[in-house]
């Protein structure tokens, strides 16, 4: 519709939600679907974090409106879970609380572009990311990265990707969609390059901090050169399996918070008081309370790691070492015909296996490299087993 602002015909539907609704519907029309689409793990959240959201709606005194950016008391906690767990030093007023890891970014984003401002993006990205710059009606500037080199950039190509206009610099470690980690020694490495670039501000996406498996996770504000210009964003939605929660949250120098905290008194307001209180508690504990999901996200990365080998089209040589997806190679199914039909591209596989196979993947177009497929191990074992085997078969069948 022409009425609709240029802004909005600019951008397009997430497709990551595009590929679980249409997975959800064809399950509710009785087909047996295995949704391996989702950015969603299936586990329940901690009991001791559901038991203290259950005592503050009985408590009474928290169905109001909280200051903007979140209960004092919630942001002393993410204070201490910063120390803690990343070795960061914010106080409350360099906190804002947001109705999820999304409202955080874009509040980020509305706070520091201007149109026509260059964001950098190293490619696999997460999807919204580069529609959320195009809603700012800033650019997006891709810098692709390849499998044999785990999927992250190297100093030479970030500071190819510089110009005057860049403002902004979007890391996602652990990534998602490829499962990558950067170490010590490489964002080490990155920071050099931005030393020379002092007007470059870096949003840090941690969101998957806690799903990481043999590397440790960095938080890239611990580098005292970038401090002053890092937005550290984290949330509960992943490692707590609170998806609808909504609760995500930021660490940044204060002109940035406040200013976050500005936007969000106009649109939002604050996030959800009781999803607050029970962000406390989640917070408040040590990650070894989550550790089972860890442990059980690995042992089903492994999984499919290994029943990957036996599906010689999908090329994996990378090893993901967190989130909860892995990104296969896929273009060596391209151009073969299957039912009559060609696969000319990721989108047109992704559809394939969800008509044929019953299995919803995710295209890697989504995520600006059309030659892969997002995987996400988000779900049982036995749903994993089942779905790879139909996958198998569905291409063995010329
Ligand atoms: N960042 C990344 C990389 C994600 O994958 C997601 C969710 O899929 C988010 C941020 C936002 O999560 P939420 O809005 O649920 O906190």
């Amino acid at each position: 519709n022409r009425l609709l602002s240029k802004r909005l015909q600019n951008i397009s539907y997430s497709q990551t939600l595009a590929m679980s609704n249409k997975a959800i519907k064809l399950k509710n029309k009785g087909y047996d679907i295995i949704n391996l689409s989702l950015g969603e793990p299936n586990f329940s959240p901690p009991n001791f974090i559901l038991n203290d959201a259950k005592k503050a709606i009985d408590e009474g005194s928290y169905h109001y409106y909280t200051p903007v950016s979140g209960y004092l008391e919630l942001r002393e906690v993410i204070c201490k879970k910063f120390y803690r767990d990343n070795g960061l030093k914010y106080i409350p007023s360099q906190i804002v609380v947001s109705t999820g890891g999304k409202q955080s970014i874009m509040n980020v984003l509305l706070s520091l572009l201007n149109p026509k401002d260059e964001v950098i993006i190293p490619a696999p990205y997460w999807v919204s990311y580069y529609q959320m710059v195009k809603l700012c009606e800033a650019i997006p500037i891709i810098i692709p990265t390849i499998m044999e080199k785990n999927f992250k950039i190297n100093p030479k190509k970030l500071e190819e990707s510089i110009t005057k206009k860049t403002k902004l610099f979007i890391l996602n470690t652990p990534c998602n969609p490829t499962g990558s980690v950067y170490s010590y020694k490489e964002l080490k490495n990155l920071v050099e390059i931005f030393k020379r670039y002092p007007k470059i501000i870096i949003l840090s996406d941690e969101i998957y901090e806690h799903i990481c498996y043999s590397v440790k996770h960095t938080s890239i504000a611990i580098f005292p050169d970038l401090y002053d210009r890092v937005i550290t964003l984290n949330g509960l939605s992943k490692a707590f399996s609170m998806t609808g929660w909504r609760i995500g949250y930021i660490g940044a120098p204060e002109w940035i918070s406040k200013s976050c905290e500005k936007i969000q008194g106009q649109i939002t307001s604050c996030a959800n008081s009781i999803a607050q209180r029970a962000a406390i508690s989640a917070l408040n504990a040590s990650p070894i309370e989550i550790e089972y999901m860890i442990k059980e996200f690995k042992k089903r990365r492994n999984l499919v790691l290994d029943m990957m080998k036996e599906i010689p089209e999908f090329q994996i040589i990378n090893k993901p070492n967190g989130s909860f997806y892995v990104f296969p190679k896929v273009s060596d199914l391209f151009g073969k015909k299957f039912y009559g039909k060609i696969i000319r591209n990721s989108e047109d596989l992704s559809s394939f296996f969800l008509e044929k196979a019953q299995v919803s993947t995710v295209s890697g177009s989504a995520f600006g490299d059309n030659e892969y497929l997002r995987i996400s191990y988000a779900t049982t074992e036995d749903k994993i087993v089942e779905a790879l085997t139909r996958i198998k078969k569905s291409i063995k069948i010329i």
